[in-house]
């Protein structure tokens, strides 16, 4: 999930006309009878062709279409945007006209974004996601199936049907809140989707209860990885606590993921996955997320897999984190 904590990333307009696809064909899906309407290709440059493949219609009977459609008809007709991800699989973008200008951005990122995260993660997942844009709150609610995820306070959140561990997650999907395009900027939109995706390939392998600094983390490492940003651009509230000299003393817990301190928590999250990371590799980060994101954990079961997989018990993590945290802040 996640919350909106990017103020500087809000942008009060949107920018339509900005952002569109090459080669990639915009179906228009009306209810039930399925009837294809196809828009003009866009020009993005950004985009290459061949990363998004020959033209096609998508098909109204594509299964990740039904899966949303009954969900989302009541609210208007349906668009739907297809594109290449890469080993012949295919991702789809669905929304409303409504919300054009961000189905493009998202769009066109997901490629790279796909890319970006089976670096990180490896190839044993999806790679092929559904992206869903909801226009109002009503639903928003209905595609995340909770009416406790507001849109007014989440920018997008990673939803999966309920599913056994150990098995392959179904009904995996990633939805925007009506606000997105409102409220993030389009680097902010690929970022959110970045960090949403990361959830889908990472769903597998997670275990509902495992620690939040760890899923939370992961998440917007791949968000961020392999981005220009630097340490203050990324983590604003944390870089001026550090400056101040207000160095987090532990891992963020759990309960700090929610409320008014929500932004400092997943900053916090994002800056012990860098360290690890950077200190220790990236493959060792995974290591770690696979390990600990198997179960819920107690501190001697945390502590033991950081041994495992780091060589140094909890606190000695931590202690170097805090160290790192005053060489990489400004
Ligand atoms: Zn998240």
């Amino acid at each position: 999930m996640q919350r909106w904590r990017r103020v500087r990333h809000w942008c009060g307009a949107r920018r339509r006309g900005q952002f569109a696809l090459t080669f990639a064909m915009v179906t228009v899906l009306t209810g039930a009878c399925g009837a294809l309407l196809v828009a003009p290709n866009w020009v993005l440059p950004k985009v290459s062709p061949d990363r998004l493949g020959a033209a096609r219609a998508v098909a109204a009977d594509d299964p990740r279409l039904a899966a949303v459609r009954a969900t989302m008809a009541p609210f208007g007709e349906l668009t739907a945007v297809r594109v290449a991800t890469g080993s012949g699989q295919e991702s789809l973008v669905v929304g409303h006209a409504g919300q054009r200008a961000e189905m493009d951005v998202l769009a066109a990122e997901l490629a790279p974004a796909t890319d970006s995260i089976t670096e990180l993660w490896g190839a044993g997942w999806a790679r092929s996601a559904l992206v869903v844009v909801a226009s109002n709150p009503s639903e928003f609610a209905a595609l995340v199936r909770s009416g406790n995820l507001l849109a007014s306070e989440v920018a997008a959140a990673a939803v999966a049907d309920p599913y056994l561990p150990g098995t392959r997650p179904t009904g995996q999907r990633v939805v925007f809140s009506p606000d997105a395009g409102r409220r993030l900027t389009p680097a902010g939109l690929r970022t959110v989707l970045r960090h949403e995706l990361t959830h889908l390939a990472a769903r597998a392998d997670t275990v509902d209860g495992a620690p939040q600094w760890l899923l939370e983390g992961f998440a917007e490492y791949a968000a961020h990885r392999g981005g220009t940003e630097r340490f203050a651009e990324i983590a604003p509230t944390l870089n001026t606590r550090l400056r101040t000299g207000a160095t987090p003393v532990d891992l963020p817990a759990d309960s700090s993921f929610t409320g008014p301190d929500a932004a400092a928590a997943y900053e916090q999250a994002w800056s012990v996955c860098a360290f690890v990371a950077a200190t220790y590799g990236e493959p060792r980060l995974v290591q770690l997320y696979r390990g600990l994101a198997a179960g819920k954990q107690t501190p001697e079961s945390e502590d033991r897999i950081l041994r495992e997989v780091l060589g140094a018990d909890r606190a000695s993590v931590t202690a170097a984190w805090r160290s790192w945290l005053g060489a990489e802040s400004a």
